[in-house]
Formats: structure tokens, sequence, C-alpha cells
């Protein structure tokens, strides 16, 4: 592997994918010195720039803006991630992505005019099938990075392909390529996937992007080989292709636990300013007992509504157990907005800061300080699969309430095959109850049963996590094993 290759890499816009595609860009840089050229439209080039600098020293990471007018395609004035976009108009955002080819093409010749000869490959978002096309059409090959987990990466391909869910009036469904008699729900599917018949404007996008997407080279996903294995062996057998298996795209500090802040992890570079400082945080922390604390947040742009927001309060506080809760405004306002006292049982901020019960964090916490802290017992999550892997390489188990994306697939996988997650509920138009919020986190924190089996199982997953990152001496884990292998088969053949 010559350390003069180059490589082009080019995240969806969203925070879920652009942090794991920066972690994925240090590590291939780390291992073998290629230069990499990060690409995105000028906001996300703007983030990725602060979280870079805040980060790294000597870097040959270099980023490059794609050209991108979100008003041309019937967007509100700068919107070019994800994190301020309903769901409603995320389908426009998903369209209006594919006008990044053209400035994209424009970025890949311009490199090999420069260099004499094109990028080694393009690494690109498994959302942008049309890069396929680019990379090919260019004389490199493309490489299509899955963010997410296998299963759920599978459960997304799968279901966006054969629309299974259409040709039954049953409430649950089989999924083409899961095992037969893995049952699917209509609730697991948002509602726009609810009404997809291939005609509109959701499947419009997914389908082709997904065909393409197939056409890649090889994917990487970010997943470890030995937590995912029914996962893995369907989505290889599905797609066809080479998949390599290169998570978790976590830095090494995060997978210890600790009692104090280690200032390594913030390195991981979520980049957003947290609302509470990390050392008050866990300067908290450190007064609460080991496995005790209840963290709950829903990732890093979603949020529910103001009844269930309601009803989780008051499981929370009925509970009496600690909890350090992100909150936001619910569904329907402002998210970035002020939080309003009223969203909230009466007088329940001022008991919780009197009381010292919990910590009420604004919009952002330090999420991997949170969990690699002992204190903490249970991640009340929307299993985004970063916040998953992040809470399962802490050996953290989990209580779901997935939102949207794949998120109720990885709830699904986290129960059934991994036995880490008890569900609470799902989406933002579920009826919860303040009981069941109670019951769930007693069950879990009550360190007997079920509670105590999923704290043992988080802990063997993450051992296998730690373990598939190791690298003594001779001895290399299988995530950087699979590393590896695709920096040589992808150099070798170029
Ligand atoms: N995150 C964070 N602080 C927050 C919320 C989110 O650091 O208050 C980070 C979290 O650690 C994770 C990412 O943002 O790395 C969220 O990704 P995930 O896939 O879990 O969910 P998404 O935001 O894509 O729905």
């Amino acid at each position: 592997m010559g350390a003069d290759q180059h490589i082009v890499m080019l995240p969806f816009m969203a925070h879920g994918h652009l942090i794991p595609f920066l972690a994925l860009a240090r590590q291939i840089q780390e291992r073998s010195g290629f230069k990499i050229t990060i690409a995105n439209t000028p906001l996300n080039i703007q983030y990725l720039r602060s979280t870079i600098s805040k980060t790294s020293t000597n870097s040959n990471i270099h980023l490059a803006e794609l050209s991108f007018c979100s008003t041309q395609h019937g967007l509100p004035p700068n919107t070019e991630n994800t994190e301020n976009i309903s769901l409603s108009e995320m389908s426009k955002f998903f369209h209006a992505s594919s006008s990044l080819e053209a400035p994209l093409r424009q970025l890949v010749s311009d490199i090999t005019k420069q260099e004499g000869r094109p990028p080694l490959c393009i690494i690109s978002d498994v959302f942008f099938g049309w890069a396929v096309n680019v990379a090919h059409s260019l004389g490199t090959k493309n490489i299509s990075f899955t963010t997410c987990g296998a299963y759920g990466t599978m459960a997304y391909v799968s279901l966006w392909l054969n629309l299974p869910h259409r040709s039954t009036d049953s409430d649950d469904f089989a999924i083409p390529g899961f095992p037969e008699n893995y049952r699917f729900h209509r609730t697991q599917l948002h509602k726009y996937f609810q009404l997809a018949d291939g005609t509109d404007e959701w499947s419009k996008y997914f389908q082709p992007q997904i065909l393409l997407s197939i056409k890649s080279d090889g994917w990487l996903c970010n997943t470890v080989e030995e937590i995912e294995p029914l996962g893995l062996e369907i989505l290889r057998k599905y797609i066809g292709v080479p998949v390599w298996t290169i998570g978790p795209l976590l830095p090494p500090a995060a997978l210890k636990k600790s009692s104090s802040s280690d200032s390594s992890i913030s390195k991981h570079g979520a980049g957003k300013a947290p609302g509470m400082a990390a050392e008050k945080i866990v300067k908290w922390l450190n007064l609460q007992k080991e496995d005790s604390v209840v963290y709950v947040s829903f990732g890093s742009q979603n949020t529910i509504s103001e009844t269930q927001m309601m009803a989780l309060a008051m499981g929370l506080e009925a509970s009496g157990k600690r909890f350090i809760w992100v909150i936001r405004p619910p569904l329907g306002f402002d998210i970035t907005g002020e939080f309003k006292a009223e969203w909230l049982p009466e007088g329940f901020e001022e008991r919780i800061k009197e009381s010292l019960k919990g910590l009420l964090v604004r919009n952002w916490a330090p999420q991997l300080e949170i969990l690699s802290h002992k204190s903490v017992g249970v991640f009340l999550s929307h299993c985004g699969w970063n916040s998953v892997l992040e809470s399962l390489s802490q050996g953290v188990p989990i209580i779901g309430w997935p939102l949207v994306a794949e998120q109720t697939y990885n709830s699904k996988m986290m129960m059934e095959e991994m036995g880490v997650n008890v569900e609470l509920t799902r989406t933002v138009e579920s009826v919860v109850s303040w009981k069941d919020v109670k019951k769930v986190i007693e069950m879990v924190l009550d360190g007997k049963g079920k509670g105590k089996e999923m704290k043992k199982k988080a802990s063997k997953i993450a051992e296998k996590i730690g373990r598939a990152i190791i690298e003594e001496g001779e001895e290399q884990g299988s995530s950087l094993l699979a590393l590896d292998h695709f920096l040589r088969t992808t150099s070798s053949s170029n």
C-alpha cells in the first residue's frame, strides 16, 4: 500500500453520518497514511473543520466544499443537515442531496488531473447510490459505507426494495432475506414508509439509490463481526458484495469504564456545545452508586411529543432513580428553541435540582463521557446506531424507544438477538404511561432477574467490541483486520 494514495469520502448530511465518517477517515489515515478528502456541503464542511481543528494536530484529512443551494430544492435557506428538518420534509432533502453529483464529479476530475491518476476509491454513504456511477465513470472504485449496523441495514434495504407490508393486510409480515419465522410489525415502519408503494417520493429516492449501492465494489459497515452474526450473514447473502466490518468507530479511550472525566473521549468529535459542562456532569456522576443512573437521550436530532414528555418525567420521578436527561422542546416546537417549564410536570425541575435526583441537560450532552462513567446503569435511548454502539461498548443495557429510520430494527435486534434491550414504546405517536416508564426502569436497575441478565449480556458484548479493536503485538482484533483487508484489497486491484 503506497502512502501516496488518495481516498475521497462522501457522508450523508446528518450528524449520525458525519461523525462516523470522520472517525473512519481518521482510522484509515492512521493505518495507511493515505490522504483523505471528505467532501460535503459548505455548512457541514464548516462543522467538520471546527471538529477537526479542535481535536487533531497533524492530520492528512482534507475537506472539500460541494456547492449546494437548499432553496433551489424548495427547502428553507441553509438547510444542509437533517438536524433541523421535519420528517415531512425529509424526502425533499434526500432528493435534493442528489444535486451533489455534479460537484462531486468535478472534484474527482480535478484530483485526477492534479495527481495524474484517479483517487483510489470513493467511500460514499450508502444513501448515495449515485456515487457508484461517478466513481465507475471516472475510473475509480466505489465503496458504500453504511453507518448503521448490519441487521438494521439489511431490514432497511430489503424493506425498500420489496415493500413487503404492501402485499398483506396483516399487521405483521416477513421481510425477504430474513429467516421466514422473523416477523416485523407495521408500527416498526415510520408513517411515510407505511404508505410507500413504489410511486411515492420516498420510494422514488430509496429504491434506485439502494439498487445502485449494491453495485458498489464493496461495503463497509460500522459494526463488529462478533456481535451481529445473523445480520451480517443475511446482509452478505442478500447484497452479494464484500462487507467489511470496521466498527465501532469510537475512540479507544471510550472503551474503558472510568469514574472520572477522560478528556480524550471528547475527541470523538460530536462537536456541539453541551448544555452543561462535562466536568459538572461527571462530578455529579461521581457521587452516584455504580450502575444506578438512567441516561435518557433521543440522539442528535429527535424529540418526543408533549404528552410523552410529561409521562417520561413522571415515570422517572416516580421510579426514584437518579437520571440524566437530555431535554429538547417537544414535537411541533422549534427543537433548538427555548425549553418551557410547562412541558414538564409542575415544579419538576426545581424538585430534581433540590433533591439532587437528576440532571436536565439542555439540547446536547457529552454522551460518551456519560456512558463511559461507571455510575450509569441503563440508557433510555432512541436506538440510533451510534448510541447503540456507544452504550454497548460500555456494557450499558438499553431501554428502547425507537423513533424513526432503522431504529426500530436496531431495537428488535437488541431484544431478540442480543438480549440487552427492553422496548418501552416506539414512535412519537404512541401513548406511554408513566407507570410503564417506572416499571421498566425498576426492572432493568433492580439487579435481579431480567435486568441482571441484560447487564450481563451487555458486558459480554462490551468485551467483544473491545477485542475487535485490540492491537497488541501480533494480535489484532477483527475490525482492524477487516480495515486492513479492505485497504489491501482496494489498493492491490487498482
Ligand atoms: N450525541 C451527543 N450528545 C447528545 C446527543 C447525541 O454526543 O446530546 C451524539 C451521540 O453520542 C452519537 C450521535 O450524537 O454519537 C447520535 O447518533 P445516533 O446514531 O445515535 O442517532 P441520530 O442522531 O443519528 O438519530
